[in-house]
């Protein structure tokens, strides 16, 4: 990793200021839009069959995704000020959670397809949140 994800991140990950969210909020439903299609058409979906269902933008303060067993996902705006491969690495996790609703082994070996190094991100990350 070039930079450590945790300094950077910790005090932006704990605000639930509605004006920050309102002024980033559109940004970060355009690339995340656009990064879910990005892996979805490139690889999950004609490898796995994923498909994903609505997208929502949330403001959160303790996580930066989620997955519902619908196949909604559910994104922290707060992913537009991330380095590309930590918020790639977000992304990915949940599309994957699709697929495999948990955290086995048949879950990673997804994720690893697209994102090899998602431990050491998963490992930064963790400590933010
Ligand atoms: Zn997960």
């Amino acid at each position: 990793m070039k930079r450590p994800i945790i300094r950077i991140f910790t005090s932006l990950f704990r605000t639930r200021s509605r004006k920050l969210y309102l002024a980033n909020k559109e940004a970060a439903r355009a690339l995340v839009h656009e990064r879910v299609k990005h892996f979805v058409d490139s690889h999950y979906g004609p490898r796995h069959g994923i498909a994903v269902g609505k997208i929502a933008i949330r403001n959160q303060k303790s996580r930066w995704g989620s997955c519902s067993k619908h196949g909604n996902l559910n994104f922290n705006y707060k992913l537009v000020f991330m380095p590309p491969e930590a918020r790639d690495y977000v992304i990915v996790h949940e599309i994957c959670h699709i697929k495999e609703f948990n955290h086995g082994r048949g879950f990673w070996a997804l994720v690893a397809e697209t994102v090899p190094e998602y431990r050491a991100l998963r490992k930064q990350l963790r400590n933010v949140s």
